[in-house]
């Protein structure tokens, strides 16, 4: 499927034609123009070939149904993930990805470790929302409440089509999701951070942090060598003020790397003074270099950080026997 196409085909028909064309993809979800049945016979064959509402994807489940995958064939041939989480409280997440492949390399994360191919289309970004919309309706649940840009690749580095695709997920006569039902997560690029500041829409922002002194995090994440921590900071000030926004800051816990009293303080000094912040600590998935820390030992960290002041929350793990738990999306 190309959405992109879909306007182009219907270049020459009535204006009504395009508006019925988007209310059978985003309101009826149809996923062949042959149920379109107020277009002309000829037109649906015309579509049909010229832009086929197909998604060809692979899905996977997680044993406990919380969790699925799909792997997504675009129309070159290259692959993306994106994951769909059903909440206890029946509310439906999709997670998507922003570029094939990341060019980031953190060590941690398994798309780092297998290269970048190419920027997503915000129509191939819009295109795996409704992916799962459709899968929804078919099987008689709710509709996506929240969208994450959490899944493969850095979404600021590709900041044009994201935030085109932002803006579609927005739109009332499409997806109609509300600006506070839409995350970005960043490795965080001042300069795009800053940018971000300056857009009138209203999402969360959430930074992966992960570790609180220059040297850690340039060990880790490639991408620190180019950004202090205090140029990464001044950025997401200037975001706070700006958009008056809370920030999330996560933070990996990976057993004996991260996780000491020390590096508690470390990351409570980092943070103090700034109001709008909170940290979100993530188990670490496993992608074969590193363990996670023990669960008591998030438990301790967790605690040291509220002694010290700071708002702190613990993400809840999804879908690691599917392999779609943070940090384990790949190309395949
Ligand atoms: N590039 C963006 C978007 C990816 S979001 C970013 O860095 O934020 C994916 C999140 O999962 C990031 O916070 C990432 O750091 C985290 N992550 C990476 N590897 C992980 C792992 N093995 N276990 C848990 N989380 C991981």
């Amino acid at each position: 499927m190309n959405l992109s196409k879909v306007h182009q085909s219907l270049v020459g028909e009535a204006q009504f034609r395009h508006v019925q064309a988007e209310q059978a993809i985003f309101r009826d979800l149809v996923d062949t123009w042959e149920l379109v049945t107020n277009f002309p016979k000829d037109l649906r064959a015309r579509l049909q070939k010229d832009c086929p509402l197909v998604i060809e994807a692979e899905l996977m489940s997680s044993a406990d149904k919380s969790t699925s995958k799909a792997l997504i064939t675009l129309e070159d041939g290259l692959k993306i993930e994106t994951v769909l989480i059903s909440q206890n409280d029946g509310r439906q997440t999709v997670c998507v990805s922003s570029q094939v492949g990341c060019p980031l390399a953190c060590e941690f994360c398994a798309t780092g470790q297998n290269g970048f191919s190419r920027n997503l289309l915000a129509a191939e970004i819009v295109e795996q929302v409704l992916f799962w919309q459709r899968y929804l309706k078919k099987e008689g649940l709710n509709r996506v409440d929240n969208v994450v840009f959490m899944g493969m690749g850095e979404p600021l580095l590709n900041y044009e089509q994201v935030i085109k695709a932002l803006k579609w997920l927005n739109d009332p006569e499409t997806f109609n999701l509300g600006a506070r039902r839409l995350s970005i997560s960043t490795v965080g690029i001042p300069e795009e951070i800053k940018r971000l500041a300056g857009e009138p829409l209203q999402l969360n922002l959430a930074v992966s942090l992960h570790f609180a002194s220059d040297l850690q995090r340039e060990h880790y994440m490639p991408i620190a060598r180019k950004y202090s921590l205090e140029e990464l900071m001044k950025a997401v000030s200037l975001y706070q003020k700006k958009a008056g926004r809370q920030v999330m800051f996560e933070y990996l816990m990976i057993r004996g790397i991260n996780d000491s009293d020390n590096d508690a303080k470390l990351l409570a000094q980092l943070l103090s003074g700034r109001p709008l912040s909170m940290v979100n600590l993530i188990p670490y998935n496993p992608t074969g270099r590193f363990l996670p820390s023990t669960p008591e030992r998030v438990r301790e960290f967790k605690k040291s950080l509220e002694d010290l002041g700071l708002k702190v929350t613990k993400r809840r793990s999804y879908g690691g026997d599917i392999a779609a738990a943070c940090g384990q999306l790949a190309k395949k």
